[in-house]
């Protein structure tokens, strides 16, 4: 959660939930007076540079030209919702909604699950992801039944997630600047350098501290040994990922067989309450083309280097 020293706010739990990131949200648009000069609903269309005036001209979906000196682009990757183009499904006879536009009337329930009105129901998830991960175990107590449609594994790792320590606030916590320090931190763990403790220490930070630490040799290329070193610490991931899977779905056919080259915990992760207990964690698709964070470090480095 952003702004927890500027706020004198704690953060209950290491991942906070829904209603308490909203209140959080919203205490910071009362105390910094955001309300007044939002301009809510209004989408920005265009943006000109006006050379005369040394200033950017912002037309807006209502109608309105703005101008400004300064203009800071935040406008995200992922805020548009990918409706999935399946053959057929226009002719879908039952029920289906999106899970960003996730419909309560339907299903019964609030965000802590009890969804009650799918009792005498079946249904169907496409995708294995993220989203699915933390919507799986609610609808696996309330539906009659649930088909999970899978295409490409994810690696689901146990979330952990743990109470704030009330003794936190008083310790770490007291000191001006202390989650800057603490984000500052994360990033570089999770970029593969070395930090003398690990501020975070969660399922993403583990990943490299628990990889002896990197070192540079004279006979390499810095950024092919960092990421040398990167992927390692991703296959360990998954090793113990996949150990996670074993222990717990006993059926091996559910299970799936180890593939070789899947290593791909650091870019395709997902932090999940529950494994899920029908998925097939890992099979012989690769993560669909889309490349794990040591590849992708890797790409940027051998760029860099060439
Ligand atoms: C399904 C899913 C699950 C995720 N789960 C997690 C998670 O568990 N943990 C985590 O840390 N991250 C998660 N992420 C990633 C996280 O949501 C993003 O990294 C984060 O929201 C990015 O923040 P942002 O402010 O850059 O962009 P956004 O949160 O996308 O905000 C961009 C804003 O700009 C607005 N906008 C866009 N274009 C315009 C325009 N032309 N004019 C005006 N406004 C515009 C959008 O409406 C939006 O409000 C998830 C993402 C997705 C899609």
């Amino acid at each position: 959660m952003p702004l927890l020293e500027e706020m004198g706010y704690m953060a209950s739990k290491k991942y906070a939930r829904q209603p308490e990131i909203l209140e959080h949200a919203r205490s910071i648009g009362q105390k910094l007076d955001l309300y007044s000069k939002t301009l809510f609903q209004t989408e920005v269309l265009d943006l000109d540079w006006i050379n005369d005036s040394s200033c950017w001209s912002v037309r807006t979906s209502r109608g309105d030209t703005i101008r400004a000196q300064f203009v800071v682009s935040a406008i995200g990757l992922l805020h548009k919702l990918h409706l999935p183009g399946i053959q057929g499904i226009e002719i879908f006879k039952g029920y289906s909604f999106h899970s960003s536009r996730w419909d309560y009337d339907y299903t019964g329930g609030d965000f802590n699950g009890n969804l009650f009105k799918l009792s005498d129901k079946k249904v169907g998830i496409i995708g294995t992801g993220a989203s699915c991960v933390q919507i799986l175990p609610h609808l696996s107590t309330s539906a009659k039944h649930v088909y999970i449609f899978q295409r490409t594994p994810s690696a689901v790792d146990g979330q952990k997630n743990p109470s704030t320590d009330p003794n936190f606030a008083k310790g770490p916590a007291s000191k001006p600047g202390w989650q800057t320090r603490r984000m500052a931190n994360f990033d570089s763990i999770v970029s593969g350098s070395q930090e003398e403790k690990d501020m975070v220490a969660d399922g993403w930070t583990e990943v490299y501290t628990k990889t002896p630490p990197f070192q540079p040799s004279k006979d390499t290329a810095e950024g092919a040994a960092i990421a040398k070193h990167m992927q390692l610490a991703d296959f360990k991931k998954m090793e113990e990922i996949r150990a996670r899977t074993d222990a717990i779905v006993k059926d091996p056919k559910t299970a799936g067989k180890k593939g070789p080259g899947e290593e791909k915990a650091l870019g395709e992760k997902t932090l999940g309450e529950k494994t899920l207990g029908e998925e097939k964690p890992w099979g012989k698709e690769g993560p669909g083309g889309r490349r794990t964070m040591a590849e992708n470090l890797q790409c940027r480095l051998m760029r860099l280097l060439s």
